[in-house]
């Protein structure tokens, strides 16, 4: 067996997310601005590249993989991508194979994401209300999520909804969005908006509720038991005893969790990024094009990038400035 990937802080990497796509059918004003420009599509790496390299990290010991984007789901022809991976979930190699998607394409491809091996799902949706969810999307609407949510249940898959945590937004519906997620036994968290790249007018300050003031508003509905679980990601879990429901926050801003980080990112064009807040990365698309027929270079090239993870990132509004901005997009490294 190969040697696994150890980070210079002793930290075992085996989670790869990976950004199939820039593009997005949404235009959510914390991630993008309206006018957004997308690389090239000669840019991106072929499905087949894609294969090659989530392959190679699964030979190096990566056992979980997170598909993500821009929308993974607008990726044409990206099935043949899921159904690829597979082969590596029925090797047992891959312990999990996962996405998370803005829900909009999950009808018409649920069914083949469980076919493929797929079992749970993160479904990014920020509130219930029809009006707010087209403001924040700007070309989303609702009623076609709640139909993607709706199959992908229906298929088997578990759903986990993801909200980004907006001030003066969706503050008032945190009830509102408890209650439905118990109501349909989907897990939730909260995530605090980051400050990576360019939004336009938006302001990352105005945008910021920080998920302490989250928690605290949770501890005025409900009796809430903090979890020790941990995922190796940054999330931290609570329990709200009146429904049993787990309820995730992810504090990048108010606390980091950078100790434990157990993962890297592979954008779109094939770099791959040590840290969602850092700029060092290696462009392993290089490597992959230049050795069409031996996968050494490409491996070597990996082991030699996770030697250069860092301890952490930066991110900070303490000084009421948005500190340790990225400029490139969340769509870009993938979310
Ligand atoms: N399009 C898919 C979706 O929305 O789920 C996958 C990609 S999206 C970039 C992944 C996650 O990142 C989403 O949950 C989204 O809300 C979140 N996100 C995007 N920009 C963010 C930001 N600046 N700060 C925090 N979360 C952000
Ligand atoms: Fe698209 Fe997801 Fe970014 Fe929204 S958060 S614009 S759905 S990539």
């Amino acid at each position: 067996m190969r040697a696994p990937l150890i980070d210079p802080f002793a930290r075992a990497i085996t989670y790869l997310r990976v950004s199939v796509t820039d593009r997005c059918d949404f235009r959510c004003v914390y991630c993008m601005s309206e006018n957004m420009t997308f690389l090239p599509k000669k840019e991106l790496l072929t499905l087949e590249e894609l294969d090659r390299m989530c392959s190679t990290f699964v030979g190096l010991g990566v056992e979980k993989l997170r598909i993500t984007g821009g929308e993974p789901l607008v990726r044409r022809d990206i099935m043949t991508f899921f159904q690829g991976m597979s082969r590596h979930l029925e090797s047992g190699a891959l312990k999990e194979l996962t996405l998370t998607t803005n829900g909009s394409q999950l009808e018409r491809f649920s069914q083949d994401l469980y076919d493929a091996g797929v079992r749970r799902v993160n479904i990014s949706l920020d509130t219930l209300d029809e009006k707010k969810f087209a403001d924040v999307t700007r070309w989303g609407r609702l009623a076609q999520v709640l139909r993607g949510i709706d199959a992908a249940q229906k298929a088997g898959l578990r759903v986990k909804i993801n909200a980004v945590a907006l001030k003066g937004f969706n503050e008032d519906e945190l009830p509102t969005i408890t209650q439905w997620c118990a109501e349909r036994d989907m897990d939730l968290t909260w995530i605090e908006v980051m400050p990576m790249g360019d939004i336009g007018n938006e302001d990352r300050l105005d945008q910021y509720w920080s998920l302490s003031d989250v928690r605290k508003s949770y501890a005025e509905h409900y009796t809430i038991t903090d979890l020790a679980e941990r995922s190796g990601g940054p999330a931290r879990y609570v329990r709200l005893e009146e429904t049993g429901q787990k309820i995730g926050f992810i504090t990048p801003l108010s606390h980091n969790f950078c100790e434990s980080c157990n993962r890297v990112r592979l954008t779109c064009t094939g770099e791959l990024y040590m840290c969602l807040g850092q700029e060092d990365m290696v462009d392993l698309r290089a490597q992959l094009r230049d050795h069409p027929t031996t996968e050494e270079p490409l491996e070597q090239a990996i082991r030699d990038a996770i030697e250069h993870k860092p301890k952490g990132h930066d991110f900070d509004y303490s000084r009421q400035r948005a500190d340790g901005q990225m400029t490139r997009h969340m769509s870009h490294t993938g979310g």
